[in-house]
């Protein structure tokens, strides 16, 4: 391995044994959704609490129906919501709806398709009843006390439901990250600005920012520094209010990327600067005093894949997720690909699953700057260093996005 430089492996431990995993925070049940709980919940009552209806129909004693067809009479109507104090009587069946609580008396309901309306006040029940039929019995889904989620369940759909029918208002959840996103060049012009020559649109502002938004991060975008110390200097420092800072750009070796010196000027503290990998070699790591700051290769397309290898995993660890690590993925190759890199090389790629397994393409581009050759890309292939040929059916390795 050429000197300074590590492998992406190693990088990317570097990256998570340097980042916490934040504190914690209460938060209102509408706004738990995509959060990570920072507790166990428990529910607090049985799941149904009562014996309760599971079809429209008529509540009845089983027994009473052994030799059906049999006539019951009708003693009651119980919508959902509603509650009867009495039960029933040998011979008697209650009008029900789906959801109300079954009366004392009654063991079974008939579904109304399965009776006939008779008389003004009675019911013919017209097929043999199982005894529990229709019924869902009381906490047969969750007893009282029982642990519904555990601590670093990630909240979706289902999760703020149960949340919801445990009675939790609000739920302890890890803090969202704050990150600031900073671009620099001074030949960097924002999207919608007059452009003259040797100027390039700002590209990683808001592929970076968007990015860390989508993970569920607080972002804050701090525009574009100028490759200026006195200018750098200064957004570093607003940048290093942040739980994470993303700079981009200014990290290689060209004589005005200053982002290393600026950031050892601000007592960051430099984890590693370099790693083994085709594109985004010049990636920087580094340890402020509170914040872990990413110097990306300015490079969209380093931009993109390094944020996704380094970037994205910390962010979910300091978020709370326990699935933070990138999985890798045996994938087939469905086209021939010359490879040909002194470095591990990284891929945008779009990949589908299919009968057999992940099916892949790695994309090919026109070197680091080519974003457009990104677009739908689903995953990154990683191939190891050396000249050689990877065939249409041979097995790539790759990390979903
Ligand atoms: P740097 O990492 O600063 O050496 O930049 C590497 C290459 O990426 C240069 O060609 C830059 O012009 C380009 N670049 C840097 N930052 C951006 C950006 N925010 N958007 C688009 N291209 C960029
Ligand atoms: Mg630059």
């Amino acid at each position: 391995m050429p000197d300074g430089m590590i492998p992406w492996n190693e990088a990317l431990e570097l990256v998570l044994s340097h980042t916490p995993v934040l504190g914690t925070e209460e938060t209102g049940l509408f706004s738990l959704y995509g959060r990570v709980l920072s507790e166990d919940v428990r529910s607090d009552m049985d799941i149904p609490p009562f014996r309760k209806a599971a079809m429209d129909g008529y509540a009845v004693s089983a027994q009473d129906c052994v030799s059906a067809p049999v006539t019951l009479l009708v003693r009651m109507t119980l919508p959902a919501g509603s509650y009867s104090g009495r039960g029933l009587a040998r011979g008697e069946a209650a009008k029900i709806m789906t959801g109300a609580p079954v009366p004392d008396g009654a063991d079974s309901v008939v579904m109304v398709e399965h009776t006939r309306a008779v008389e003004e006040d009675r019911v013919l029940i017209q097929k043999r009843v199982t005894a529990g039929q229709h019924v869902c019995q009381k906490g047969e889904d969750v007893t009282r006390g029982e642990v519904v989620l555990k601590k670093q369940a990630v909240i979706g759909g289902a999760e703020v439901a149960i949340l919801a029918s445990v009675g939790r208002a609000k739920a302890k959840v890890f803090r969202r990250p704050t990150v600031s996103v900073l671009s620099t060049g001074s030949e960097i012009v924002e999207p919608g600005e007059p452009l003259s020559e040797g100027k390039i649109r700002n590209s990683n502002g808001a592929m970076l920012t968007g990015m860390a938004e989508a993970l569920g991060c607080e972002t804050r975008y701090l525009g574009i520094a100028e490759d200026s110390g006195k200018t750098l200097s200064k957004k570093v420092k607003e940048g290093l209010a942040s739980d994470v800072f993303l700079l981009s750009g200014g990290v290689s070796m060209g004589e005005y990327d200053l982002v290393p010196e600026v950031l050892e000027a601000a007592h960051v503290k430099k984890v590693f600067h370099r790693v083994f990998i085709k594109p985004g070699k010049p990636l920087l790591f580094a340890k402020g005093e509170r914040t872990i700051v990413f110097g990306v290769p300015g490079n969209p397309v380093s931009n993109f894949t390094t944020f996704h290898l380094f970037v994205k995993p910390a962010l979910l660890k300091l978020m709370g997720r326990e699935d933070h690590s990138p999985k890798i993925i045996d994938a087939t190759s469905e086209i021939d690909f010359e490879n040909n890199n002194k470095r591990v090389y990284v891929v945008p790629s779009f990949c589908t699953l299919k009968e057999g397994g992940v099916f892949v393409r790695p994309f090919t581009l026109n070197g680091s700057a080519d974003i457009t050759g990104c677009a739908r890309a689903n995953c990154l292939c990683i191939f190891e260093p050396g000249r050689y040929r990877v065939k249409n059916g041979d097995r790539v390795k790759l990390i979903l996005l």
